[in-house]
Protein backbone atom coordinates (compact mmCIF):
# COMPACT_ATOMS: atom_id res chain seq x y z
CA UNK A 1 0.00 0.00 0.00
CA UNK A 2 2.63 2.63 1.08
CA UNK A 3 3.41 3.25 -2.90
CA UNK A 4 0.08 3.92 -3.41
CA UNK A 5 -0.99 6.92 -1.88
CA UNK A 6 -1.76 8.61 -4.56
CA UNK A 7 -5.30 9.73 -3.73
CA UNK A 8 -7.75 12.01 -5.01
CA UNK A 9 -11.28 12.89 -3.57
CA UNK A 10 -13.63 14.42 -6.39
CA UNK A 11 -16.52 16.48 -4.47
CA UNK A 12 -19.34 17.95 -5.62
CA UNK A 13 -21.80 20.39 -3.88
CA UNK A 14 -24.84 20.43 -5.40
CA UNK A 15 -26.01 23.82 -5.46
CA UNK A 16 -27.83 26.61 -7.75
CA UNK A 17 -24.84 27.43 -9.64
CA UNK A 18 -23.57 23.53 -9.79
CA UNK A 19 -20.24 24.43 -8.41
CA UNK A 20 -17.65 21.79 -7.73
CA UNK A 21 -14.69 21.40 -5.74
CA UNK A 22 -11.50 19.18 -6.80
CA UNK A 23 -9.16 17.94 -3.94
CA UNK A 24 -5.65 15.98 -4.75
CA UNK A 25 -3.89 14.95 -1.61
CA UNK A 26 -0.65 13.04 -2.15
CA UNK A 27 1.55 11.90 -5.26
CA UNK A 28 2.20 8.09 -6.46
CA UNK A 29 3.28 5.72 -9.10
CA UNK A 30 1.11 2.58 -8.51
CA UNK A 31 -0.28 1.44 -11.38
CA UNK A 32 -3.79 1.57 -10.10
CA UNK A 33 -5.09 4.39 -7.40
CA UNK A 34 -7.79 5.06 -5.02
CA UNK A 35 -10.57 7.81 -5.85
CA UNK A 36 -13.24 9.01 -3.59
CA UNK A 37 -16.09 10.56 -5.59
CA UNK A 38 -19.45 12.47 -3.68
CA UNK A 39 -22.46 13.76 -5.52
CA UNK A 40 -26.04 14.40 -4.53
CA UNK A 41 -28.05 12.03 -6.11
CA UNK A 42 -31.82 10.84 -5.81
CA UNK A 43 -31.65 13.73 -2.66
CA UNK A 44 -28.91 11.44 -1.12
CA UNK A 45 -25.30 11.79 -0.99
CA UNK A 46 -23.95 8.67 -3.39
CA UNK A 47 -20.51 7.86 -3.07
CA UNK A 48 -17.80 6.04 -5.02
CA UNK A 49 -14.95 4.86 -4.08
CA UNK A 50 -12.60 3.20 -7.14
CA UNK A 51 -9.20 1.64 -8.28
CA UNK A 52 -8.17 3.33 -11.72
CA UNK A 53 -5.06 3.62 -13.94
CA UNK A 54 -5.19 8.10 -13.06
CA UNK A 55 -7.55 10.57 -12.54
CA UNK A 56 -8.68 10.76 -16.28
CA UNK A 57 -9.95 7.00 -16.15
CA UNK A 58 -11.34 7.24 -12.25
CA UNK A 59 -13.38 10.50 -13.12
CA UNK A 60 -14.89 9.55 -16.58
CA UNK A 61 -16.07 6.34 -15.06
CA UNK A 62 -17.36 8.25 -12.02
CA UNK A 63 -19.36 10.28 -13.93
CA UNK A 64 -20.91 7.83 -16.23
CA UNK A 65 -22.08 5.97 -12.83
CA UNK A 66 -23.67 8.97 -11.59
CA UNK A 67 -25.61 9.81 -14.78
CA UNK A 68 -27.14 6.57 -14.74
CA UNK A 69 -27.81 6.99 -11.15
CA UNK A 70 -29.79 10.23 -12.25
CA UNK A 71 -31.29 8.47 -15.00
CA UNK A 72 -32.41 5.93 -12.78
CA UNK A 73 -34.01 9.15 -10.69
CA UNK A 74 -36.17 10.27 -13.90
CA UNK A 75 -37.55 7.14 -13.51
CA UNK A 76 -38.12 5.95 -10.35
CA UNK A 77 -38.59 9.54 -8.33
CA UNK A 78 -42.01 9.94 -5.88
CA UNK A 79 -41.47 13.26 -5.59
CA UNK A 80 -41.14 14.36 -9.45
CA UNK A 81 -44.47 14.28 -10.87
CA UNK A 82 -43.07 13.49 -14.24
CA UNK A 83 -41.04 10.22 -13.57
CA UNK A 84 -42.02 7.11 -14.88
CA UNK A 85 -43.35 5.83 -11.75
CA UNK A 86 -45.75 8.96 -10.70
CA UNK A 87 -47.04 8.67 -14.66
CA UNK A 88 -47.77 4.87 -13.76
CA UNK A 89 -49.50 5.73 -10.40
CA UNK A 90 -51.83 8.32 -12.04
CA UNK A 91 -53.32 5.95 -14.59
CA UNK A 92 -54.58 3.18 -11.91
CA UNK A 93 -58.03 2.54 -11.87
CA UNK A 94 -58.43 3.27 -15.21
CA UNK A 95 -58.43 -0.10 -16.67
CA UNK A 96 -55.60 0.14 -18.98
CA UNK A 97 -52.17 -1.60 -19.01
CA UNK A 98 -49.06 0.92 -19.43
CA UNK A 99 -45.96 -0.69 -20.87
CA UNK A 100 -42.98 -0.45 -19.17
CA UNK A 101 -39.42 0.67 -19.56
CA UNK A 102 -36.71 -1.87 -18.94
CA UNK A 103 -35.65 -0.33 -15.69
CA UNK A 104 -38.93 0.08 -14.08
CA UNK A 105 -39.78 -3.61 -15.15
CA UNK A 106 -36.81 -5.16 -13.36
CA UNK A 107 -37.65 -3.69 -10.40
CA UNK A 108 -41.16 -4.31 -9.84
CA UNK A 109 -40.85 -7.95 -11.02
CA UNK A 110 -38.63 -7.90 -8.43
CA UNK A 111 -40.52 -6.04 -6.12
CA UNK A 112 -43.84 -8.47 -7.09
CA UNK A 113 -41.72 -11.66 -6.26
CA UNK A 114 -41.00 -10.27 -2.68
CA UNK A 115 -44.54 -9.24 -1.90
CA UNK A 116 -46.09 -12.90 -2.98
CA UNK A 117 -42.92 -13.97 -0.71
CA UNK A 118 -44.10 -12.09 2.75
CA UNK A 119 -47.36 -12.05 2.02
CA UNK A 120 -47.37 -8.45 1.50
CA UNK A 121 -45.44 -7.11 3.99
CA UNK A 122 -43.15 -5.71 1.54
CA UNK A 123 -45.42 -4.08 -0.64
CA UNK A 124 -44.39 -1.25 -3.39
CA UNK A 125 -47.88 0.17 -3.47
CA UNK A 126 -47.53 1.17 -0.18
CA UNK A 127 -47.08 5.11 -1.26
CA UNK A 128 -50.79 6.52 -0.01
CA UNK A 129 -49.63 5.17 3.83
CA UNK A 130 -45.78 5.98 3.39
CA UNK A 131 -47.67 9.76 2.40
CA UNK A 132 -49.75 9.09 4.99
CA UNK A 133 -47.31 8.75 7.68
CA UNK A 134 -45.30 11.69 6.23
CA UNK A 135 -48.09 14.06 7.42
CA UNK A 136 -48.48 12.30 10.58
CA UNK A 137 -44.46 12.83 11.50
CA UNK A 138 -44.79 16.78 10.15
CA UNK A 139 -48.63 17.14 12.29
CA UNK A 140 -47.41 14.85 15.15
CA UNK A 141 -50.96 13.52 15.21
CA UNK A 142 -52.17 10.05 14.68
CA UNK A 143 -54.41 9.51 11.98
CA UNK A 144 -58.12 8.31 12.59
CA UNK A 145 -59.69 5.05 11.91
CA UNK A 146 -61.59 5.89 8.52
CA UNK A 147 -58.44 8.04 6.90
CA UNK A 148 -56.01 5.00 7.89
CA UNK A 149 -59.30 2.21 6.30
CA UNK A 150 -59.43 4.94 3.15
CA UNK A 151 -55.31 4.53 2.53
CA UNK A 152 -55.35 0.99 3.51
CA UNK A 153 -58.33 0.47 0.08
CA UNK A 154 -55.55 2.03 -2.12
CA UNK A 155 -52.50 -0.09 -1.11
CA UNK A 156 -52.37 -3.70 -2.07
CA UNK A 157 -49.20 -5.33 -4.01
CA UNK A 158 -52.52 -8.08 -5.75
CA UNK A 159 -54.08 -4.75 -7.78
CA UNK A 160 -50.55 -4.05 -9.25
CA UNK A 161 -50.75 -6.44 -12.25
CA UNK A 162 -47.52 -7.34 -14.47
CA UNK A 163 -47.85 -8.36 -17.79
CA UNK A 164 -44.42 -10.73 -18.68
CA UNK A 165 -45.44 -11.10 -22.51
CA UNK A 166 -46.32 -7.09 -22.96
CA UNK A 167 -43.55 -5.87 -20.08
CA UNK A 168 -46.68 -3.64 -19.12
CA UNK A 169 -48.89 -2.88 -15.80
CA UNK A 170 -52.23 -2.13 -14.77
CA UNK A 171 -52.83 -0.52 -11.56
CA UNK A 172 -56.50 -2.18 -10.58
CA UNK A 173 -57.74 -0.13 -8.15
CA UNK A 174 -57.87 3.70 -8.30
CA UNK A 175 -55.82 6.02 -6.81
CA UNK A 176 -53.05 3.79 -6.13
CA UNK A 177 -49.38 4.92 -5.66
CA UNK A 178 -46.24 3.08 -6.31
CA UNK A 179 -43.51 3.83 -3.81
CA UNK A 180 -39.89 2.67 -5.07
CA UNK A 181 -38.39 3.84 -1.64
CA UNK A 182 -37.64 0.68 -0.57
CA UNK A 183 -35.92 -0.89 -3.84
CA UNK A 184 -35.30 2.07 -6.15
CA UNK A 185 -31.89 3.08 -4.42
CA UNK A 186 -30.42 -0.24 -4.28
CA UNK A 187 -30.85 -0.83 -7.73
CA UNK A 188 -29.33 2.48 -8.39
CA UNK A 189 -26.25 1.23 -6.58
CA UNK A 190 -26.61 -1.97 -8.72
CA UNK A 191 -26.47 -0.28 -12.32
CA UNK A 192 -23.86 2.43 -10.93
CA UNK A 193 -21.40 -0.72 -9.98
CA UNK A 194 -22.37 -2.17 -13.49
CA UNK A 195 -21.39 1.37 -15.05
CA UNK A 196 -18.16 1.29 -13.85
CA UNK A 197 -17.36 -2.50 -14.37
CA UNK A 198 -18.23 -1.67 -18.28
CA UNK A 199 -15.48 0.45 -18.08
CA UNK A 200 -12.79 -1.40 -17.11
CA UNK A 201 -13.36 -0.46 -13.29
CA UNK A 202 -13.36 -4.03 -11.52
CA UNK A 203 -12.02 -2.78 -8.02
CA UNK A 204 -15.33 -0.30 -6.77
CA UNK A 205 -17.29 0.44 -3.97
CA UNK A 206 -21.21 2.10 -4.39
CA UNK A 207 -23.01 4.11 -1.76
CA UNK A 208 -26.26 5.56 -1.77
CA UNK A 209 -26.24 6.58 2.07
CA UNK A 210 -26.75 3.47 3.66
CA UNK A 211 -26.81 1.22 0.85
CA UNK A 212 -23.82 -0.07 -0.68
CA UNK A 213 -22.80 -2.73 -3.40
CA UNK A 214 -18.50 -3.30 -4.31
CA UNK A 215 -16.88 -5.51 -7.21
CA UNK A 216 -13.58 -6.46 -6.49
CA UNK A 217 -11.66 -6.03 -3.47
CA UNK A 218 -8.81 -3.27 -2.87
CA UNK A 219 -5.58 -5.11 -3.94
CA UNK A 220 -4.34 -6.77 -1.68
CA UNK A 221 -7.12 -6.69 0.64
CA UNK A 222 -9.85 -9.80 1.20
CA UNK A 223 -13.07 -7.10 0.73
CA UNK A 224 -14.07 -3.55 1.58
CA UNK A 225 -14.17 -2.68 5.20
CA UNK A 226 -17.53 -1.41 5.84
CA UNK A 227 -19.31 -1.04 9.62
CA UNK A 228 -22.75 -2.58 10.36
CA UNK A 229 -25.11 0.75 11.70
CA UNK A 230 -24.88 0.19 15.22
CA UNK A 231 -28.51 0.69 16.95
CA UNK A 232 -27.79 3.57 19.93
CA UNK A 233 -29.54 2.73 22.80
CA UNK A 234 -28.46 0.70 26.25
CA UNK A 235 -27.47 -2.74 25.71
CA UNK A 236 -27.24 -2.83 22.17
CA UNK A 237 -24.80 -4.89 20.86
CA UNK A 238 -21.25 -4.09 20.24
CA UNK A 239 -20.74 -2.51 16.37
CA UNK A 240 -19.49 -5.65 13.63
CA UNK A 241 -17.55 -4.91 10.67
CA UNK A 242 -18.03 -6.67 6.72
CA UNK A 243 -15.71 -7.09 4.21
CA UNK A 244 -17.66 -7.00 1.22
CA UNK A 245 -16.40 -8.05 -2.16
CA UNK A 246 -18.97 -8.90 -4.84
CA UNK A 247 -21.82 -8.78 -2.78
CA UNK A 248 -24.20 -5.74 -1.64
CA UNK A 249 -24.86 -4.45 1.84
CA UNK A 250 -28.20 -2.76 2.97
CA UNK A 251 -29.82 -1.36 6.35
CA UNK A 252 -32.73 0.13 7.20
CA UNK A 253 -34.49 0.10 10.54
CA UNK A 254 -37.33 2.20 12.22
CA UNK A 255 -34.57 3.28 14.57
CA UNK A 256 -33.54 5.79 12.36
CA UNK A 257 -36.61 7.77 11.35
CA UNK A 258 -39.58 8.14 13.13
CA UNK A 259 -42.05 10.35 14.92
CA UNK A 260 -43.00 9.74 18.53
CA UNK A 261 -46.59 10.51 19.87
CA UNK A 262 -47.76 9.69 23.43
CA UNK A 263 -44.42 7.79 23.77
CA UNK A 264 -44.83 5.24 20.93
CA UNK A 265 -42.62 5.66 18.15
CA UNK A 266 -43.46 5.11 14.97
CA UNK A 267 -40.90 4.55 11.70
CA UNK A 268 -41.18 5.85 8.22
CA UNK A 269 -41.76 1.79 7.49
CA UNK A 270 -45.72 1.09 7.20
CA UNK A 271 -47.14 -2.57 7.94
CA UNK A 272 -49.40 -2.52 5.03
CA UNK A 273 -50.93 -5.13 6.03
CA UNK A 274 -52.29 -2.63 9.35
CA UNK A 275 -51.73 0.45 7.45
CA UNK A 276 -49.48 1.40 11.04
CA UNK A 277 -46.00 2.84 10.80
CA UNK A 278 -43.77 0.09 12.39
CA UNK A 279 -43.27 0.39 16.56
CA UNK A 280 -40.39 -2.19 17.08
CA UNK A 281 -37.93 -0.01 17.09
CA UNK A 282 -35.34 -2.22 15.10
CA UNK A 283 -31.80 -2.05 12.62
CA UNK A 284 -32.02 -4.54 10.29
CA UNK A 285 -28.32 -5.32 7.98
CA UNK A 286 -28.41 -7.74 4.76
CA UNK A 287 -25.89 -8.42 2.76
CA UNK A 288 -26.83 -10.43 -0.59
CA UNK A 289 -25.74 -10.76 -4.07
CA UNK A 290 -27.10 -7.46 -5.07
CA UNK A 291 -28.09 -4.70 -3.45
CA UNK A 292 -31.58 -4.22 -4.88
CA UNK A 293 -32.16 -7.66 -3.29
CA UNK A 294 -30.33 -6.37 0.26
CA UNK A 295 -32.29 -3.06 0.47
CA UNK A 296 -35.56 -4.58 -0.47
CA UNK A 297 -34.67 -7.58 2.19
CA UNK A 298 -33.75 -5.23 5.15
CA UNK A 299 -37.87 -3.34 4.73
CA UNK A 300 -39.03 -6.55 4.54
CA UNK A 301 -37.21 -7.83 7.57
CA UNK A 302 -37.95 -4.57 9.40
CA UNK A 303 -41.78 -5.54 8.82
CA UNK A 304 -41.63 -9.20 8.94
CA UNK A 305 -39.58 -8.99 12.47
CA UNK A 306 -36.98 -12.03 13.32
CA UNK A 307 -38.55 -14.59 13.42
CA UNK A 308 -40.00 -14.35 9.93
CA UNK A 309 -37.73 -12.46 8.31
CA UNK A 310 -34.49 -14.62 9.36
CA UNK A 311 -36.37 -17.29 7.71
CA UNK A 312 -37.34 -14.95 4.49
CA UNK A 313 -33.58 -14.28 4.38
CA UNK A 314 -32.27 -17.81 4.56
CA UNK A 315 -34.13 -18.41 1.91
CA UNK A 316 -32.49 -16.48 -0.90
CA UNK A 317 -29.27 -17.27 -2.26
CA UNK A 318 -26.08 -15.79 -0.83
CA UNK A 319 -28.05 -13.47 1.68
CA UNK A 320 -27.56 -13.09 5.20
CA UNK A 321 -29.25 -11.08 7.64
CA UNK A 322 -28.68 -9.36 11.49
CA UNK A 323 -31.55 -8.00 13.79
CA UNK A 324 -30.70 -5.84 15.87
CA UNK A 325 -33.86 -4.40 18.44
CA UNK A 326 -36.35 -4.08 21.19
CA UNK A 327 -38.56 -7.09 22.23
CA UNK A 328 -40.42 -5.88 24.94
CA UNK A 329 -38.02 -3.85 26.94
CA UNK A 330 -34.76 -5.58 26.26
CA UNK A 331 -32.43 -4.83 23.38
CA UNK A 332 -32.29 -8.88 21.43
CA UNK A 333 -30.92 -9.50 18.38
CA UNK A 334 -30.78 -12.36 15.73
CA UNK A 335 -28.89 -13.23 12.96
CA UNK A 336 -29.37 -16.08 10.00
CA UNK A 337 -26.96 -19.23 9.59
CA UNK A 338 -24.17 -17.50 7.18
CA UNK A 339 -24.26 -13.71 9.37
CA UNK A 340 -21.08 -14.87 11.32
CA UNK A 341 -19.00 -15.57 8.18
CA UNK A 342 -19.64 -12.80 6.64
CA UNK A 343 -19.60 -9.69 9.65
CA UNK A 344 -17.24 -10.37 12.92
CA UNK A 345 -16.50 -7.64 16.11
CA UNK A 346 -14.69 -4.39 14.72
CA UNK A 347 -11.87 -5.68 16.49
CA UNK A 348 -10.84 -8.78 14.47
CA UNK A 349 -10.99 -7.17 11.22
P1 LIG B 1 -34.27 3.97 4.19
O1 LIG B 1 -35.30 5.01 3.87
O2 LIG B 1 -33.56 4.22 5.45
O3 LIG B 1 -33.41 3.58 3.04
P2 LIG B 1 -35.71 1.55 3.71
O4 LIG B 1 -34.75 1.03 2.70
O5 LIG B 1 -36.26 0.58 4.67
O6 LIG B 1 -35.09 2.70 4.58
O7 LIG B 1 -36.89 2.19 2.91
C1 LIG B 1 -37.94 2.82 3.54
C2 LIG B 1 -38.85 3.35 2.46
O8 LIG B 1 -39.53 2.25 1.86
C3 LIG B 1 -39.95 4.24 2.99
O9 LIG B 1 -39.52 5.57 3.03
C4 LIG B 1 -41.03 4.02 1.97
O10 LIG B 1 -40.77 4.80 0.82
C5 LIG B 1 -40.87 2.58 1.59
N1 LIG B 1 -41.68 1.63 2.39
C6 LIG B 1 -42.19 1.80 3.65
N2 LIG B 1 -42.82 0.70 4.07
C7 LIG B 1 -42.71 -0.22 3.06
C8 LIG B 1 -43.16 -1.56 2.88
N3 LIG B 1 -43.84 -2.20 3.84
N4 LIG B 1 -42.88 -2.17 1.72
C9 LIG B 1 -42.18 -1.55 0.74
N5 LIG B 1 -41.73 -0.30 0.84
C10 LIG B 1 -41.98 0.37 1.98
MG1 LIG C 1 -34.37 -0.71 2.12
Amino acid sequence: MTDRHFFVICTWFWGGWGFWGFLLLGTGRAEESRFVFEKAEMGLPFRIALYAQGPSQAKAAADAAFARIEELNAVFSDYDPDSELSRLSRSSGQGRAVPLGADLWRVLEQAQLLAEKTEGAFDVTVGPLVNLWRRVRRKRELPGAALLEEMRARVGYKSLRLDPVTRSAELAAPEMRLDAGAIAKGYAVDEALAVLDRLGVHRALVGGSGDMAASDPPPGQEGWRIEVPAIDAPGAPPPQVVLLARRAIATSGDHFQHVEIDGVRYSHIVDPRTGMGLVGQSVVTVVARNCATADSLATAVSVLGPQKGVALVEGTPGAAVRWVGLRGRDMESASSRLWPEIAGPAGDR
